[in-house]
């Protein structure tokens, strides 16, 4: 499946949006993308940024995902699209700087850019101001792309200067048919889907060692409770205590 019909599965209500914002020519210059982890903001993003520049686009699909430009966007080696993300716990002001810097520069190879920040309430107050002062001033041809877990966090003065586009959580049944897609069983993949909406976060629990155990845990208990399985009160203080 391309990313493109992927990601009308995935988030068709943000798809729509966009789709219709370019064709109407009224895309804003700055979007802070908000929801869960897993559930398609980077890739709408990546969607976003080849849209501008796709060779091969159709009134139907805005991206083709090979053309030599959806290629070099994809493997993050186009000059005027760039990705700003924490280095380490946070996004420093130096590599604001830098990008700032590369974003004052006439576009490469059109007038169009694009920014696209991954983890952006992780940015330093002193990082925000020094972006600010460029949203605030939008080159006409420069799409910024605000990319959050957590809104909240972004601070006002940007938060105001964006406009909100929320991501949902994926539908019970569509997360499991996900899930088992990427080699997760049918009954853990339900257990997963009803404990969190993100594919990203099914896909940790998977792989949490201290969760499989405490899933062991419950059934055995569950078996003891219902004569089918070791004797309860030794389970809960031999296994069930230390555990948790
Ligand atoms: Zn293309």
């Amino acid at each position: 499946m391309g990313l493109q019909a992927e990601l009308e599965e995935l988030q068709p209500v943000v798809m729509n949006l966009f789709k219709r914002s370019k064709r109407e020519n009224r895309l804003s210059h700055g979007y802070l993308f908000h929801g869960p982890n897993g559930v398609g903001k980077k890739r709408l993003a990546l969607w976003l940024a080849q849209s501008l520049f796709c060779l091969e686009q159709t009134d139907e699909v805005q991206v083709c995902s090979h053309c030599v430009n959806c290629t070099r966007i994809a493997n993050d080696n186009h000059p005027d699209v760039h990705w700003l993300k924490p280095d380490g716990a946070s996004i420093k002001i130096d590599q604001v700087r830098e990008i700032r810097s590369e974003l004052m520069k006439q576009g490469m190879e059109s007038n169009q850019k694009v920014l696209i920040i991954d983890e952006a309430d992780k940015m330093t107050v002193q990082s925000a101001n020094s972006l600010l002062k460029f949203i605030e001033e939008p080159d006409a041809g420069t799409l910024l792309l605000f990319l959050t877990t957590n809104p909240a966090k972004i601070l006002p003065t940007i938060a105001s200067r964006l406009q909100p586009v929320a991501f949902r959580e994926l539908p019970f049944e569509q997360l499991v048919k996900k899930l088992e897609q990427v080699g997760i069983s049918q009954q853990k993949a339900r257990i997963f889907a009803s404990l969190t909406g993100s594919i990203q976060e099914a896909k940790r629990l998977n792989e949490d060692e201290f969760f499989q155990e405490a899933r062991n845990a419950s059934v055995k208990l569950y078996e003891g409770l219902h004569h089918d399985g070791p004797e309860p009160l030794i389970f809960i203080q031999e296994t069930w205590m230390p555990l948790f």
